[in-house]
């Protein structure tokens, strides 16, 4: 009698998960396709708690399988960037990896700061880091995600834009909104270990949220590249 209820139990839990990650993949295609957003706070519970299960379902369904840290990513985005936006520019870093420099970088990497773009033009990396202190964030050119925790141990800002792959962003994202930070991403185009691309606009329009006047003084790189990589 306890073993067939507790089988019981058991098959309904399994039946209820399945559900559950099916219907959370559907609400998160439907996200990520047209933008409508059902459910976040349920959908974001999934994705952050049974993420390699939600991405076994959109295999075993033939979609790829990174939709799922682009749902994540698009939610995060969606849900704080109203908190992201009230943050005070000095507060705020923009984080971009170092793929995204020219393979003929002249920069070197320091210890704490990172790359240290020297500026040249090779690559987008110079559009970047000018918009951004334009705007008054602090900018790092990252070797790696552990890099990031140190940067954001000692600088101590209050909100990150991060650019990355998929994976990596939906990943820092996560871990630093548990320490309620706001938190905003752009994942790259094209990813890779070089040779990565990101959008260069879509960037820029992040890095504005909450500075009113920032669109008023649109920077010479805008006007000339929308996406880009080197
Ligand atoms: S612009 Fe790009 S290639 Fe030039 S120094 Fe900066 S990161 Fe390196």
């Amino acid at each position: 009698m306890f073993y067939e209820l507790l089988g019981r139990i058991t098959f309904l839990a399994v039946m209820a998960l399945a559900a559950l990650l099916l219907v959370s993949l559907i609400l998160g295609i439907l996200l990520v396709k047209k933008k409508r957003i059902l459910l976040p706070k349920i959908l974001l519970f999934t994705v952050d708690h049974f993420y390699f299960q939600l991405k076994k379902v959109a295999s075993m369904f033939g979609v790829r399988e990174s939709i799922v840290d682009q749902i994540g990513i698009e939610l995060r985005n969606t849900l704080g960037a109203q908190s992201f936006a009230m943050v005070e520019p000095k507060d705020r870093i923009l984080v971009v990896p170092q793929c995204l420099r020219h393979p003929k970088c002249p920069a070197r990497l320091d210890s704490t700061e990172g790359i240290l773009c020297k500026e040249c033009g090779l690559c987008v990396v110079k559009d970047l880091k000018g918009e951004a202190e334009r705007l008054g964030y602090r900018f790092y050119t990252v070797p790696g995600g552990r890099f990031v925790e140190r940067i954001v141990k000692r600088v101590r800002p209050k909100a990150a834009l991060g650019v990355a792959c998929y994976k990596d962003l939906n990943m820092a994202m996560h871990e630093l909104s548990r320490s309620r930070f706001a938190v905003q991403g752009v994942p790259l185009v094209r990813d890779g270990c070089v040779g990565t691309e990101v959008n260069l606009r879509e960037v820029f329009e992040r890095m504005r949220l909450g500075i009113e006047d920032a669109v008023a003084s649109v920077s010479p790189c805008e006007e000339k590249t929308h996406l880009s990589g080197r």
